[in-house]
């Protein structure tokens, strides 16, 4: 703490505003100065507007939650889960009738030059819009778990903790970010942003595991994949049944007027999967951060999404860092930077002022700040993981086991920290 803490007086109501040296200076009595950035001072009109513009549907869904309880709800088949399901189902059963007629077309008309060429084409059609497994990039390095054990021992505890099973692989990559897929039949993946990990405290670790594995819990992977396979089945549709598809070939007086209806079908089927997958997305997020309250502690899962108002902040470092350190290459002296970039990123975190924190929070609620596209507003989970109260840990992270697996992640952190400076 600085000995002078130099104070001002707020022009609006006349508190004492501490100055925190090279921080917005803002009055926390009457919000006076709070978001700068955003030319809003106080609760005026455009914080309103942004309200009104950003998250409806997030915040329908809060409120229905904040009724309801996060605490032991699961996924519920809500109509707009059911009907994604049932379309994406339809879709995938239309692509193995056109495989069966195209099969029995083959079998029972063989020797017919007419119905063998319309087998053949539905066959092939089909192998184009079948329900596709996704598949992990095998460019990417991923962690086994040979490779990682105490890691992997680690995620194993916090998914047991929300009731799921733990993961086959676990790719690092730099980005201020984590996430969950499958790939192949059953398999899991958990991508670990580096950017997010390394400016974690030990228990907020365990709230990004819980609330990742808590996707896989709830079954939103599942969900996910079959949807989205689905959507790129009615992509090639569209594309395939597209009138400009068939522009100024002699086929197109013949195949417009016939496939007229099946494309708007597909176009319409289309927009209507994307939009009620969308309606999905913050209650699934939600509940997965009631899973991340459960295995980590309510204040720990809290303490995270706290630590996610910070992203473009630990982003901005990122890229400092990383500016810096290609400008001194080669002055003797410069410690390397894939020795020091992640703890110092931590440390430029650590840095930040409780004031300024404070700050950061209040703005959230007038920028409706979101983690990312499918993540309701931030303040927003805060608020109902307040609501759903205190709670116990279930996993605690300790020392040892924390430093084990930063030792086992050593070799990936280096590795990334020269990626991004040979990309600047
Ligand atoms: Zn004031
Ligand atoms: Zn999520």
């Amino acid at each position: 703490m600085a000995e002078h803490m130099a104070v001002h007086v707020c022009p609006q109501c006349g508190a004492d505003m501490p100055v925190d040296e090279g921080y917005p200076v803002w009055c926390a009595g009457c919000d006076w100065n709070v978001a700068p950035e955003l030319f809003v001072y106080g609760l005026g009109g455009t914080a309103e507007r942004r309200r009104e513009l950003a998250g409806r549907h997030g915040t329908e869904t809060f409120e229905e939650l904040a009724r309801e309880g996060t605490q032991g709800l699961r996924a519920r088949l809500t109509p707009s889960y059911v009907l994604a399901c049932a379309l994406a189902l339809l879709v995938h059963a239309l692509s193995f009738a056109l495989l069966g007629v195209g099969v029995w077309l083959l079998v029972r008309s063989w020797g017919n030059p007419f119905a063998m060429v319309f087998g053949v084409l539905m066959v092939l059609l089909f192998l184009v819009l079948r329900p596709r497994f996704p598949k992990l990039d095998e460019s990417v390095p991923r962690l086994g778990r040979v490779d990682a054990p105490r890691l992997f021992k680690f995620v194993d505890s916090v998914a047991a903790g929300t009731g799921t099973r733990s993961v086959d692989a676990i790719v690092v990559e730099p980005y201020v970010n984590a996430g969950v897929t499958t790939y192949g039949l059953r398999r899991r993946v958990l991508h670990l942003g580096l950017g997010l990990w390394a400016v974690l405290t030990p228990q907020q670790k365990v709230a990004l595991l819980g609330h990742e594995l808590g996707h896989f819990a709830n079954g939103d992977t599942r969900y996910t994949s079959v949807v989205a396979s689905a959507l790129y089945t009615l992509r090639v549709w569209v594309l395939v049944l597209a009138p400009e598809s068939w522009k100024g070939r002699l086929t197109h007086l013949l195949v417009a007027g016939l496939l007229r209806i099946p494309y708007y079908a597909a176009r319409s089927t289309l927009t209507l999967l994307e939009k009620i997958t969308l309606r999905g997305f913050p209650r699934r997020e939600y509940l997965a951060d009631d899973l991340a309250a459960e295995v980590a502690s309510t204040e720990a899962a809290r303490d995270l999404m706290e630590t996610l108002l910070h992203v473009e902040r630990i982003d901005g470092e990122l890229r400092r860092l990383t500016d810096e350190a290609t400008a001194d290459a080669g002055r003797p002296g410069t410690p390397r930077l894939d020795e020091t970039l992640w703890p110092r990123l931590a440390d430029h975190l650590a840095s930040v002022p409780a004031r300024e924190r404070e700050r950061q929070r209040r703005v959230s609620a007038l920028r409706w700040h979101q983690q990312d596209a499918t993540h309701p507003p931030t303040h927003l989970r805060i608020e109902l993981l307040d609501r759903r109260g205190p709670s116990t840990a279930k996993v605690v992270l300790d020392e040892r086991t924390e430093r084990a697996m930063e030792r086992e992640l050593r070799s990936s952190a280096k590795r990334l920290a020269r990626a991004i400076a040979q990309d600047r």
